[in-house]
């Protein structure tokens, strides 16, 4: 085996909404695999993204009992991508592994992504072999989006790579270094680039509860992944305005040379006001995806945090750094922000 530090730590980072029906089998799967893998102390980073259910209480309890796990507790729900980061930004492990409460990433594939690190990856990507688990609509429509997305953007994303992957410490402090309040987190995953290796694994169902990404959210998600990494909806509009510009141009000259050779031709009611609403039509389109941006500069420029936390839940330990199998002392609610 490669000749890695015993003290590696990994942190594997867990946004949760309302997931409370799911915790107890995600922390029952995920710990004995964690402990399995040898030379490594690892620490379950859980960010409540202001659920409304009994999750917090569940992982305050799962955090007095077990050492290795903190809980930061955000003041609202932010979503997953602002949760993730949030994750992230707390982290203290040499890799740094994000993976779904509701058990959808396996878990067994850990200690293949760490081994993938060990032998040099900096990234470890995690690619659904199939999609088999998700519904036809989802299928066609994720299908859609990836090709979409890379027929539009000069940054690829891996198809069917979600946010289960391993980091090393060098991608996570790039990472951090973006500051942008949008966050679409496999962009900003695939735009910091670094050495890459796929494991392919095969997806499955939700343990418990349901998705909290509805068709709008996707839709809105689609919309954040291309206006982050594209300005192409944007500049297409110059290309599409001279196109009808011209062809307005030929138009109003065929109508200017058959008024002088025919006369003045009255009747026209239909096409010209079809025309007009058509025009009317395409420049409020152009208007629309120009506000998709200018909406997300304003965004931008505020300058707002991305999430706030209202407590951190954590052993206090000796050494202070929370994580590694330490004697639990107290559990502490830390408060920053
Ligand atoms: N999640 C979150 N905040 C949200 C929505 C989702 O932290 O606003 C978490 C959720 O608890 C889960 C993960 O993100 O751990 C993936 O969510 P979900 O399973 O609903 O998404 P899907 O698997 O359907 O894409
Ligand atoms: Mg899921």
């Amino acid at each position: 085996m490669a000749d890695y530090d015993e003290t590696q730590l990994l942190s594997l980072v867990v946004p949760l909404y309302n997931e409370g029906d799911a915790l107890h089998a995600f922390f029952a799967r995920v710990v004995p695999i964690l402990e399995s893998i040898p030379a490594t102390r690892f620490e379950i980073v859980c960010v409540n993204d202001g659920s409304a259910d009994d999750t917090l209480a569940k992982l305050v309890g799962v955090a007095r009992s077990d050492g290795r796990v903190r809980v930061i507790d955000l003041t609202r729900n932010f979503g997953k991508e602002a949760a993730l980061t949030a994750g992230i930004d707390e982290a203290f492990g040499d890799a740094v592994i994000p993976i779904d409460a509701d058990l959808q990433d396996p878990p067994e594939l850990i200690p293949t992504l760490v081994e993938k690190w060990r032998e040099g990856a900096e990234v470890v990507l995690a690619q659904r072999a199939s999609r088999a688990s998700d519904s036809l609509l989802k299928r066609v429509t994720a299908a859609a989006y990836y090709r979409v997305h890379n027929c539009l953007s000069d940054l690829k994303i891996p198809e069917n790579v979600g946010d289960f992957r391993l980091m090393d410490r060098i991608v996570v402090n790039a990472l951090k270094q973006l500051p942008e309040r949008h966050r679409f987190m496999k962009g900003l995953f695939a735009w910091v680039g670094f050495s890459t290796v796929i494991v392919p694994y095969e997806r499955e169902s939700r343990c418990a509860g349901e998705s909290k990404f509805s068709g709008w959210r996707l839709w809105n998600l689609a919309l954040e992944g291309i206006t982050s990494f594209s300005t192409l909806p944007l500049r297409s509009w110059t290309y599409l305005g001279s196109f009808i510009a011209m062809l307005a141009f030929c138009y109003g000259m065929y109508i200017v040379v058959r008024t002088m050779i025919l006369g003045v031709d009255v009747p026209g009611y239909a096409s010209v006001l079809s025309l007009l609403l058509f025009f009317g039509g395409v420049q409020l389109i152009g208007l629309g995806v120009v506000g998709e941006y200018i909406g997300r500069i304003y965004d931008e420029s505020k300058g707002r945090p991305i999430y706030l936390v209202k407590r951190r839940y954590q052993e206090r330990r000796p050494q202070g750094r929370a994580a590694g199998n330490g004697r639990i002392i107290s559990l502490v609610a830390g408060k920053r922000n």
